[in-house]
């Protein structure tokens, strides 16, 4: 009846587009992203498990009628946990959400023989929806199998974006592991020099509110998550280090008071921005302006 209807449509949220799957187990599904999907998925009409660290024991009759498993543990535990999941129904989809994708892949593909798909949702548990933000996905095995899941992300509102997990490491070498360290250095550098926070704030340009804004939100989260997400990879702390040493040359250029050299390095930069530099330029203006609407709504 239209009443059904309407109230079934209303409980669930989002519409499901894979009604006849079994149910879901998310392992590590009490974690903040855990819990996210949890509650999308549950909303979309999927029966959703949760397997937690203390679970195990129960591994077994969690896991038997699995339809899609999904990993969501710390970084450091990832690999050992997909290890334990070599019992899965054959034609289970296993995924995982973990935000470096060579190792865990090559774990599931190594453990499941069915399909297999990783995830990395570009975003925290703090989002209010799923509007514009962006999951990107490295295709494991048996792709047909998981166009759903795609599409039910969509439904949510998400981009998808697909890429290599070996691409998808390097970008995340500077996408995320330089940038937080650089975040998180520069934190250990206030912290340090202990300026009054307030003050600094009422003397600074929006854009500057911004940096420390994008700096101090770090400090509000996990610091085994970023730990891990930084010291993830050997190449992160080696572009680490190359960032270093440039950090060094152009300080050597400093106590020289050598303008000529920053100028030419600015112009060298500059050019290989190219078009880029005016486009960010013109993005960061229309962010600021959002930013300065909503600080006076
Ligand atoms: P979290 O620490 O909040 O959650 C992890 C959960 O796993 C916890 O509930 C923990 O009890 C559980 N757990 C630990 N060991 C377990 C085991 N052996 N078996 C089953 N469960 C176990 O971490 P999180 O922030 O939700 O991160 C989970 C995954 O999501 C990570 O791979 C992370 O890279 C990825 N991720 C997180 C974010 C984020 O901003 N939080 C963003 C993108 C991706």
């Amino acid at each position: 009846t239209m009443r059904e209807s309407y109230s079934s449509e209303n409980d669930s949220g989002f519409k499901c587009l894979n009604p006849e799957l079994r149910p879901i187990v998310i392992v590590g599904g009490n974690g903040q992203l855990g819990k996210l999907f949890n509650r999308l998925l549950t909303l979309s009409g999927y029966q959703v498990k949760v397997l937690g660290s203390q679970d195990w024991d129960r591994a077994d009759e969690i896991l038997h009628d699995a339809g899609m498993v999904i990993v969501s543990v710390p970084i450091h535990l990832t690999e050992s946990v997909i290890a334990k999941l070599g019992n899965l129904p054959e034609d289970c989809l296993l995924a995982d959400l973990t935000s470096v994708k060579s190792g865990p892949l090559q774990a599931m593909l190594e453990v499941h023989k069915g399909p297999v798909v990783g995830l990395h949702p570009m975003f925290g548990p703090d989002i209010p929806s799923l509007a514009k933000q962006v999951i990107v996905y490295c295709d494991g095995r048996n792709p047909e199998s998981y166009q759903w899941l795609l599409e039910q992300f969509q439904i949510w509102g998400a981009t998808l974006n697909r890429i290599s997990a070996i691409e998808h490491d390097q970008g995340m070498t500077l996408i995320q592991a330089l940038r937080h360290f650089t975040s998180f250095v520069y934190g250990v550098h206030l912290a340090e020099e202990d300026p009054k926070l307030e003050q600094l704030m009422s003397l600074s340009s929006p854009i500057y509110r911004l940096e420390l804004a994008m700096v101090g939100r770090l400090f509000a989260q996990d610091a085994q998550l970023y730990g891990d997400i930084i010291m993830s990879a050997p190449q992160n702390i080696a572009m680490i280090k190359r960032f270093h040493q440039r950090f060094g040359e152009a300080i050597e250029m400093l106590d020289a008071q050598d303008k000529e050299a920053f100028k030419q390095a600015f112009g060298q930069v500059s050019g290989w921005f190219g078009d880029y530099a005016e486009h960010f330029l013109a993005e960061s203006q229309g962010l600021l302006r959002q930013a300065n609407d909503s600080t006076h709504r």
